[in-house]
């Protein structure tokens, strides 16, 4: 018997899990393009692990649909889909070689042992193990295994390879090694890759495109570079890098608007984004720590703000020196600690713990965003 292999896109529609009163999974939808690489990116027990086993067959969902190309698969069992699934715990077989672990999707596909052979052979070519089909997985090391479980899930020309945390058993350096050896193996075989990780920094690595889940939800999705600039939510902005949070009231006309801050100076905002709150109600504003500038406090004439920019007063609470940049953590009056990232070349090395500086960044560096506890209301 052979998989079908309708060449296409993978689909999640309205998919719904639940596990007793634990929604694992609410509503999900996501379409991933053939050859594409998307991460699911979120805290343990988001839901994660529960839509990988959704796509891969092994777990049927309550509610919604599985789409590969232009077939619905929610019921077709696991090992007719044509999916590759490697985990985190290699899951070999301890008493087969690693050609035999290969071997062992092909043998299920009813492949003679001449093909077999062969693809077994290119198999651990691809993943850089030539010459060790013959170990078993004791005698391997934990980064030899992950790449048999791998060489095991791609040997069947499987349309689409589903990762679930593959490198969290494995040591810092093994997993910066791994990972460019999957993104080497992805850009060879052009397969569609859905990888799981908790791990920012590895999934801005290694994805074209990023989906942040959160209690069972897709919060966003997108490439690093429009969840960094363009968070739709402070859930994402805080998920995705460091930012300032600021919580106050929105007050505007046309593309300018101001978030009013009880004890503070307004913040003006452009006021063109996606999200337009309504005057007097509540908001927030995100501003990245590399926005923002870090200058001695200047008093008398022509010490109000530039056009255009925010600047807000405070006191140095803290320098951290981190070779190509400084950190600053700067305590603002009525209370809140903000942070600035500036350049070693514009940074001033003689700003320190105790001086009285000014906060200043660009009003268009600004991003305006629904009010945390009014996105919560809206959820649920
Ligand atoms: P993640 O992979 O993001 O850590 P999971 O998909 O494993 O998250 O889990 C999502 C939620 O569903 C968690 O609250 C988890 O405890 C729950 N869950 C997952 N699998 C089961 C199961 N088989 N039985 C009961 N609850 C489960
Ligand atoms: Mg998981």
């Amino acid at each position: 018997m052979t998989t079908t292999s309708s060449s296409g896109h993978l689909e999640l529609r309205g998919i719904g899990k639940r596990y007793g009163k634990v929604s694992a999974v609410d509503d999900v939808s996501l379409r991933m393009e053939p050859g594409e690489f998307l991460t699911l990116l979120g805290a343990s027990g988001s839901g994660k692990t529960t839509t990988l086993k959704i796509i891969a067959g092994f777990e049927e969902p309550d509610s919604g649909e599985v789409r590969l190309g232009d077939r619905a698969i929610t019921r077709l069992p696991a090992h007719r889909r044509n999916i590759g699934v490697v985990f985190q715990n290699y899951a070999l077989f301890p008493h087969l070689t690693a050609a035999q672990n290969i071997a062992f999707p092909l043998r299920v596909r009813g492949i003679g042992k001449a093909e077999r052979d062969e693809r077994v052979r290119d198999a651990l070519a691809t993943v850089r193990l030539e010459g060790m089909g013959d170990r078993y997985p004791r005698q391997l090391s934990g980064g030899q295994q992950q790449r048999v479980a791998l060489a095991r899930a791609i040997v069947f020309q499987p349309q689409v390879l589903l990762m679930d945390e593959p490198m969290g058993a494995l040591d810092k350096k093994l997993r910066e090694a791994l990972q460019l050896e999957i993104m080497r193996i992805h850009r060879e075989l052009g397969i569609t890759i859905c990888y799981v990780t908790h791990d920012q920094e590895e999934a801005l690595v290694m994805s074209d495109r990023i989906a942040i889940y959160d209690h069972g939800r897709i919060r966003q999705v997108g490439t690093a570079e429009e969840l960094y600039e363009r968070p739709g939510s402070v859930f994402v902005a805080e998920f995705m890098g460091e930012s300032n949070v600021f919580h106050g009231t929105f007050d505007g006309t046309g593309s300018v608007g101001r978030l009013v801050v009880p004890g503070r100076p307004p913040i003006t905002v452009p006021a063109g984004g996606s999200h337009r709150p309504g005057n007097g109600a509540s908001a927030a504003v995100v501003v990245r720590p590399e926005r923002i500038r870090v200058q001695r406090k200047r008093t008398g004439e022509g010490s109000g703000p530039e056009p255009g920019h925010n600047v807000l007063a405070g006191v140095v609470q803290d320098v951290i020196y981190l070779g190509s940049d400084r950190r600053y953590l700067v305590e603002l009056p009525g209370g809140g600690t903000h942070q600035a990232r500036v350049g070693a070349a514009e940074a001033d090395p003689g700003i320190g713990r105790g001086d009285h500086v000014e906060l200043a960044w660009d009003r268009s560096d600004a991003i305006l965003l629904e009010a945390p506890a009014a996105e919560r209301e809206a959820a649920s």
